[in-house]
Parts: C-alpha cells; structure tokens; sequence
C-alpha cells in the first residue's frame, strides 16, 4: 500500500465539478482584480472565523508583513516570534524593518512559551507574533494579558489553523491573524493566497490601503503601498473550499484521533493537547531520536512523511547577520532534529490510516 503525505488532487476530488465551474465563470466575468468575487470570499471567510474585517492579500507573507505595518511596526522595533516556526513568520517582521525577537516554545505543545515572551520584553519590543503551529493554538489568554501589561499589538500566524479553536472561540474571532491560502494549507487555493482578520476597523481599513498600492480611490495614493491582493480565481475557489472545511476538518480530527490512540498505548511520544484547545491537526508530528533513518523506513514502507522544518530560521544564512549560531535556540534545534509529519490527508481512507499505524509501530 501507498500512502502519500498529502494528494491535494484527491483532497479536491468531491469538490472539483464546481470548482472547474466557478474558473470558467470568473474566466467569462471580465472582472479580474479586487471586484465582486473577492468581495464574496471576504464576507464568507470573516462570517466562518467570525471577524468583522477580512482582506484578501496575495499570500500569507504579505498578511503577516501587512498586518504588522497597519500595525505601524517598523524600523527599530522589535518583534517576539517563535524560534521554532516556517520562515515566513521572521520574514515578515524583518520585511518591516524590525527585528525578530526570537522565543522557545513550550516543548509540550510546540508552541510559544507565554513565560519565555515576557523574559523577551524590552522597552523597544512593540509586538508579539504567536503562531498556531501545526493547527494547534497557542495560549492566547496569556499572550494577550502580556501585551496588556506592556502595551503591546499581537498579530497572529494563522496559516496552519483555520477553523482551530482556543477555549470554544475560534482563532480570529477576537484580535488580528494573518492567514496563507498557499495549497497545502487546510484551506488552500489553487495557487497563492492570504488574508488578515480582524476586529479593529483602523488595522482593516489600512491594510486594505497598502495591499492596494496605497490607495482607496483610483489614482488617489495617501500612504506608500505595495500590490498585494487576492485574485479573484483564487477566491471564488477558496469559496467553494471553505464550504467543505469543516468536513475536511473532522477527516483530519479522527485520523489525529486514530493515530494519537494507537501510538499512545504503544508508548510512542504523542502531540499533547492542552483541554482548551481544538486543533484542527494541519500536520501530525511525531519525534524521533533516529528521525532519518525512521523516515527512511518509513520511505520504503510506501509512506510519504516530511521534515516541518529541519532548520529553524536562526540557523538559516538568511539570518546570518542576527549572529546567532548553534545553541542559540537549543529546543528548536532539537525540534528540528527530531520532528517527523506524518500523513495528514482528509481524503485518506481508514485502510491507509491503520496502514500508517501499523507501520510506525513496526518501524518507529
Ligand atoms: C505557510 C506559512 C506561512 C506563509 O504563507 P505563504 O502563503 O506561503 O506566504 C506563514 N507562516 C506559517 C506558520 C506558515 O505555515
């Protein structure tokens, strides 16, 4: 038996006649930037996390990067990030000109230590940047009382979980969060995509300016903005995915649930998920001493597994000039060493889900 790590194609399979249908309906429209469509997916996306404001912007990069300039971060800032996250998350703060302050996680959940963020704070910090990493949120409770006490903005990295849910409310009814689109994401377009939620009416309005090279009115620039949007194909896809997340969501649940049981009792590391949080389980994570020659098993059992992500973004020669070196971040780097994702597909069937199971007992 096959079990890829992911087979997008299958993932759109029930929904591929009306997504082909909504391309060739834009194609025929003559709308092809900002416009209707990407007016309908905002409304749809904002009602689902239950937001006042979205913006569709042309990846979640952008989200990140837009969102933390409405925010008026910039040169001179500093910014406290997870040491353990995609790339994306540093970038977008180093794109504003500010600096990443750099975190550990909590080695249990993988994500941002609420303790280790108020050891970070100086008096040039301005924001804090929790990612929910893996689909798993982060204890925003103690996040947000953080910044209260130090004046803070906190700009959410939600490309890993939408429709996650922390203490009952879903990520992003409350506060600002940066969504990716990108494909592989649990809700993933046809090509690039991204957007920002939030409930502050100033933050939506300016990044709906900067995504728009500055401007609001044809021709009118108030402020240096970039091009940035969200097509509208992408969106009108996006539309019709958005009305199979939920589905898709619980397929994800219950393959966590199979495998966090089987691989429990075996005694084998599960990831541990604190009661207030519902996860919606972008990839399953498990950790290995010997990752590589597990995946290798793996590998030649027909099994697709990948590394998320074998270096942390201090240890990347993007990051050279930072000065940072081996031992920095020692958590992260462990992390790095030791991470394995296995298959996480919604259309994965039950057979393949226990071939998984069998597998990783036989060969972990
Ligand atoms: C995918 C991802 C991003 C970036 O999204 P893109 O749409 O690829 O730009 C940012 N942060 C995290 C945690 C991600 O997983």
């Amino acid at each position: 038996m096959k079990v890829p790590f992911l087979d997008l194609k299958a993932a759109h399979a029930e929904v591929k006649d009306q997504i082909e249908a909504e391309l060739l309906r834009v194609a025929r429209s003559g709308s092809y930037v900002l416009g209707p469509e990407l007016e309908a997916f905002e409304a749809s996306f904002a009602a689902y996390i239950g937001s006042p404001h979205c913006a569709g912007v042309a990846n979640g990069l952008d989200a990140l990067r837009l969102g933390l300039s409405a925010m008026g971060i910039g040169p001179g800032d500093e910014v406290i990030v997870p040491s353990n996250t995609y790339i994306a998350t540093w970038l977008a703060v180093s794109q504003c000109g500010a600096t990443p302050r750099p975190v550990e996680p909590l080695e249990d959940t993988y994500n941002i230590d609420p303790d280790a963020v108020r050891a970070a704070v100086t008096d040039r910090t301005r924001a804090i940047l929790p990612v929910h990493l893996y689909g798993q949120p982060a204890d925003m409770d103690a996040l947000e009382s953080i910044a209260r006490q130090h004046d803070l903005s906190v700009l959410e990295d939600g490309a890993q979980a939408h429709g996650a849910r922390y203490k009952s409310r879903r990520i992003g009814s409350a506060g600002t969060v940066a969504w990716s689109f990108y494909p592989t994401k649990n809700l993933g377009a046809l090509g690039d995509g991204g957007a920002l939620t939030t409930d502050d009416g100033d933050i939506a309005a300016k990044t709906r300016l900067l995504r728009n090279y500055g401007s609001s009115v044809k021709y009118e620039n108030d402020i240096k903005g970039v091009n940035s949007r969200l097509d509208p194909i992408q969106a009108a896809v996006l539309n019709v995915k958005l009305s199979v997340l939920d589905a898709a969501t619980a397929r994800r649940q219950e393959i966590a649930r199979r495998y966090s049981e089987a691989f429990a009792e075996a005694g084998l590391g599960v990831p541990s998920v604190p009661d207030w949080a519902d996860p919606v389980w972008h990839l399953y994570v498990l950790r290995h001493p010997d990752r590589e020659a597990f995946q290798k098993r793996l590998d030649e059992a027909g099994i697709g597994t990948v590394i998320h992500y074998p270096i942390p973004p201090h240890l990347q020669n993007a990051y050279v000039d930072a000065g940072y070196a081996r031992g920095s971040f020692p958590l992260a780097e462990r992390l790095a060493d030791e991470v394995l994702s296995l298959p996480m597909c919604p259309a994965q069937t039950d057979e393949q889900t226990q071939y998984v199971i069998d597998s990783v007992l036989r060969l972990a």
